[in-house]
């Protein structure tokens, strides 16, 4: 870029393809997301179809290579995606971050030629839909502690354990998501990465968990694994490489769920401006009480500042990097809070009507905690923020 450009750089929409993802995005949204949010929330039903369609539009691989199906972006994109779902549908986003991030990323950048082949494809044109299995029932932040089992076995391994909280385990109670990461120990403490799919004798789905506080269009459930034979080539990298999968891949994880932190924010906003200059109380529309100024305005500026931080963290983020870990964990430490206050303040400037389901923001309210915990606790952020910061000072010097 010229000099002279530089103020012309967008940090939201830095390139013409960001700039066209966007608009498909926004048009996905408005079309076909929006009229189907609140009847999926309310029947806590995962939108299969949606998903498809999502796929078709390229939506499901923007991190994947070209030569896989994927649109070769980066994390921007993944960002962009996020935020636009988002705005309307949380619950169908975290299904969407699930698959694309969690798992086909992950395959993507720690995956061997023949598996990437076999399982990118099909992944981003939604044939498949993919989960990342690290939870288990006694096991999730302290996730080093995992009891998961692979016990060699011939050319291959067993794996046993219950994994929990996974989100597209299912796709309903009787039909198994289609392909999963699942890290188990090979030694205690010894973590590697398995591509496990469905078919394979001894993997069957558990209990789905009903009655979520929000995120209710994701499915979230248990998945179960007796003995499950898993020959060598479905082996993700090497032997005991597991953890630095996982580190490397909560970093884009992290990342987008900020984005999807940031998409809720902003519709809650556009709802609390909306009703501030629709509703009148005393004789004056709400927009004029000092008190609801405050909540307005407080959202606004907090909102503007996250979505800079994510959108800058975005664009230094590389994909097949790791030690990325400090603005990974310091823009979802801050984004979570701020979409739920966010939620939290519009709730407050609509009154009696933002408690009702059919004004939206009680949806987002409920869908915005679940970004303080999945993905690593606001307490996890903590203990790593401080500890990467005072190892590393100079990271203050970027
Ligand atoms: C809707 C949903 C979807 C999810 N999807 C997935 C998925 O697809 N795949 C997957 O693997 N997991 C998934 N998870 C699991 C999620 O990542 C975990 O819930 C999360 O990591 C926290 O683990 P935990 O629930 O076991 O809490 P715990 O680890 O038991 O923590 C309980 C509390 O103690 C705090 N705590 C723990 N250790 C410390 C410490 N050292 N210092 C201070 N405080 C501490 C925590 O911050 C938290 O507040 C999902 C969870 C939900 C709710």
């Amino acid at each position: 870029m010229e000099e002279k450009d530089w103020r012309d750089f967008d940090l939201f929409a830095p390139t013409p393809e960001h700039r066209m993802l966007a608009e498909t995005v926004r048009e996905f949204v408005a079309n076909e997301v929006e009229p189907q949010a609140a009847e999926h929330d309310r029947r806590e039903a995962f939108n299969h179809g949606l998903y498809r369609k999502a796929g078709e539009l390229g939506l499901l691989g923007a991190t994947l290579p070209e030569e896989y199906g994927g649109a070769g972006l980066g994390a921007v994109a993944a960002v962009q995606i996020m935020e636009g779902l988002c705005t309307s549908d949380p619950g169908f986003g975290l299904s969407v971050l699930a698959h694309s991030l969690l798992f086909a990323n992950n395959v993507s950048v720690n995956g061997d030629e023949a598996q990437k082949r076999h399982i990118l494809p099909r992944s981003a044109s939604g044939e498949w839909i993919g989960g990342l299995c690290m939870t288990e029932p006694e096991v999730g932040t302290d996730v080093l502690a995992l009891k998961s089992r692979a016990v060699p076995d011939g050319d291959g391994f067993k794996l046993s354990g219950t994994k929990t909280f996974i989100t597209n385990a299912g796709i309903d109670e009787n039909t198994l998501g289609d392909c999963f990461i699942v890290y188990a120990c090979t030694e205690p403490r010894v973590i590697s990465s398995f591509l496990v799919e469905k078919g394979m004798p001894g993997l069957r789905l558990g209990q789905k968990w009903t009655d979520k506080l929000g995120m209710r269009a994701s499915y979230t459930g248990e998945l179960v694994l007796e003995d499950v034979r898993v020959p060598r080539k479905n082996v993700m990298g090497e032997i005991g490489e597991g953890t630095v999968h996982m580190m490397r891949n909560l970093e884009i994880e992290r990342l987008a769920l900020a984005g999807m932190s940031l998409g809720i924010a902003e519709r809650c906003l556009r709802v609390m401006v909306d009703y501030a200059n629709e509703r009148k109380t005393f004789g004056k529309p709400l927009r004029e009480h000092g008190q609801i100024q405050r909540y307005i305005a407080e959202s606004f500026a907090e909102w503007r500042a996250a979505r800079t931080y994510v959108y800058d963290a975005a664009r230094r983020m590389n994909l097949d990097a790791t030690g990325q870990r400090v603005d990974a964990d310091g823009t979802k430490l801050f984004v979570s809070q701020v979409a739920k206050r966010a939620a939290d303040a519009a709730m407050q400037v609509l009154g009696g009507y933002g408690y009702m389901g059919e004004y939206v923001v009680s949806r987002l309210w409920r869908d915005a905690k679940l970004i303080e915990i999945g993905g690593g606790t606001l307490e996890a952020h903590h203990k790593n923020l401080t500890k990467d910061l005072c190892r590393d000072p100079s990271l203050l010097d970027r």
